[in-house]
């Protein structure tokens, strides 16, 4: 079966454009989840997660959305009081996570637009003892980059987990998992991976894997011990969503052969083109969120000049073929969000920034 789709037109800051290839792995018959083949194509598709964060670690294949590996890291993480780092949507959400878990936690916020500070993040530790940080990577609703090395080298310090949301980070931003000592990353499939949503994927370090076993009502689903345990026989804990892991291995293939190092550079090529598009229009009241220095590689949330809604203006692009994202959280009526990530390329980039300027001459 193949399927016919024009990739290259959607700019959803998650679920992102999938290439048709991807899309058509997933017509594949079905396997059982505890035999040989599926035992193959999991070992692979390993190969493929371990090469993207950059880990000797196993890398844990959830078949749920991203924010249930969210929910695994609170659930699973020791005894004690948590430190959130709350910047936006997304760290909020963990924040939220940790409260209904039923976890003492605080929060570290800073205004939506702006990252979080190393060395005010150090003053916090040494005032209040903490067992785990809870850290986005890239805001998706802002559009930050957190320097998620430096903020996990100051919570190791201080003897506290790192757990990082790297959802819309990893696969189009530099992270390295073993040699920034991480405890605890995960991401899902559908931002810069470019894979269809439902699955989440994470990395745990040795010594929080082990902890994770003894931790008290961490529950079943998301229960990392047991992830550990399967994975080290190239399976998952329940039935997994075969279809979706059809489409990780053709994309995990695609990943390698293209290799981090370039997938970053082409990351950083696009946002370029998204900001210098932005200091053209400056004149015009149209501005990037997230300050130079602060800005991912993978989305950029933008403001519109007033008398135009984003809303309306997404709107307006969608009418020629190209789809935006909308804001997120507190931003939701004042920006619109591009989402260069995953396979597009600067040539795609520049086609929808081209029909954002169409609409923007008729306005
Ligand atoms: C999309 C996203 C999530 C949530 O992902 P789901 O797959 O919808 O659960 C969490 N964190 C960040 C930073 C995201 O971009």
């Amino acid at each position: 079966m193949s399927v016919s789709y024009a990739f290259g037109k959607f700019f959803v800051p998650g679920p992102t454009d999938v290439r048709p290839d991807v899309l058509a792995a997933m017509t594949q018959p079905m396997i059982a989840h505890r035999g040989p083949e599926f035992e193959a194509m999991f070992a692979r598709i390993q190969e493929g997660l371990r090469a993207v964060f950059r880990t000797e670690r196993p890398v844990y294949v959830s078949s749920s959305s991203a924010t249930g590996l969210m929910e695994a890291a609170i659930r699973c993480a020791p005894a004690g009081r948590i430190l959130a780092l709350v910047n936006g949507g997304f760290s909020e959400r963990f924040a939220k996570i940790a409260d209904m878990c039923g976890r003492d936690f605080d929060r570290y916020e800073v205004p939506a637009g702006r990252a979080h500070d190393p060395a005010e993040l150090r003053d916090r530790l040494a005032g209040k003892r903490y067992v785990a940080i809870t850290v986005v990577h890239s805001e998706t609703s802002t559009g930050v980059l957190n320097d998620v090395r430096a903020l996990s080298d100051v919570a190791r310090e201080s003897g506290a987990l790192c757990l990082i949301d790297s959802v819309s980070g990893l696969g189009g931003v530099p992270l390295e998992f073993d040699e920034w000592k991480c405890d605890y990353v995960l991401t899902g499939s559908q931002k810069a991976l470019a894979l269809p949503p439902g699955l989440a994927f994470a990395a745990a370090s040795a010594d929080f894997a082990r902890a994770a076993k003894e931790v008290a009502g961490r529950g079943v689903y998301f229960d990392l011990g047991e992830f550990d345990q399967f994975a080290a026989k190239d399976q998952t804990p329940n039935t997994p969503a075969v279809s979706l892991l059809y489409a990780a291995d053709a994309q995990l293939q695609a990943i390698a052969a293209e290799g981090m190092e370039a997938r970053w550079a082409r990351h950083l090529a696009m946002q370029q083109e998204v900001v210098e598009w932005t200091e053209r229009l400056a004149e015009r009241g149209i501005s990037i969120v997230a300050r130079p220095g602060e800005r991912s590689p993978t989305v950029s949330a933008i403001r519109l000049p007033g008398g135009m809604t984003p809303r309306g203006f997404i709107t307006e692009v969608r009418r020629t073929g190209y789809t935006l994202g909308a804001g997120y959280g507190a931003l939701k009526d004042t920006t619109f969000r591009i989402g260069h990530m995953g396979d597009h390329t600067v040539a795609t980039v520049r086609g929808c920034l081209a029909a954002c300027d169409e609409v923007l001459e008729k306005a």
